[in-house]
């Protein structure tokens, strides 16, 4: 198991869904969350998206492997989809918060994990915006967020700093082929 995790907006979903597409040993672990659905996105791939009673009756069936509240929203990564990917004897590999790495590395200390650095944070601030087609309602809690998670970089087995995505994506490349062996 691979787990990916970076301040929203520092570029770890493309790096994930890139890579998938260029390695079938790899599976792109798709999570649940309570967050409304954005402009380009459909339920089932970048997400499933569930609202919050959906949400809460997962928990109480302990449907998930962890579960977490990010910035203003519920996300949670279901058992069912990591043992799927097992079953057919590939890697899952999926991009989510700190919390959800801890969670993680306590159930399964042999994942490895990969924090990818955003160059700045006021390029990250950028990268938000642009991606979100103007500043969205929660951008002060996950500006605030971003600076508490980048305190916690060195926890992770790796780190790339995403400032050119060709180049950046080089590296997560050849780590994960060699993780992959
Ligand atoms: P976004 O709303 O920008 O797609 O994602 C917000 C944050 O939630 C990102 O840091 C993403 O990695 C994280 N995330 C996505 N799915 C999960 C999950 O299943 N569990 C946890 N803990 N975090 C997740």
């Amino acid at each position: 198991m691979i787990i990916v995790a970076a301040p929203s907006g520092a570029g770890k979903s493309s790096f994930v869904e890139r890579l998938t597409k260029e390695n079938d040993r790899l599976v792109d672990i798709v999570t649940f969350t309570t967050r409304n659905i954005r402009k380009g996105e459909t339920n089932g791939l970048q997400y499933h998206f569930i609202n919050h009673d959906e949400f809460q009756k997962k928990i109480s069936d302990n449907f998930f492997v962890e579960w977490a509240k990010v910035h203003t929203n519920f996300y949670g990564t279901s058992y069912e989809s990591i043992e799927n990917a097992w079953k057919q004897g590939k890697t899952a590999i999926m991009d989510i918060d700190i919390q959800g790495v801890l969670t993680f590395k306590s159930k399964y200390p042999d994942a490895k994990t990969i924090f990818i650095v955003p160059p700045s944070i006021d390029e990250l601030r950028r990268r938000i915006e642009k991606r979100d087609g103007g500043v969205p309602a929660d951008i002060e809690v996950r500006m605030a967020n971003a600076e508490k998670e980048l305190r916690e970089a060195d926890k992770f087995d790796y780190q790339i700093v995403n400032d050119n995505f060709d180049h950046s994506f080089a590296q997560f490349k050849k780590i994960v082929e060699e993780l992959l062996g």
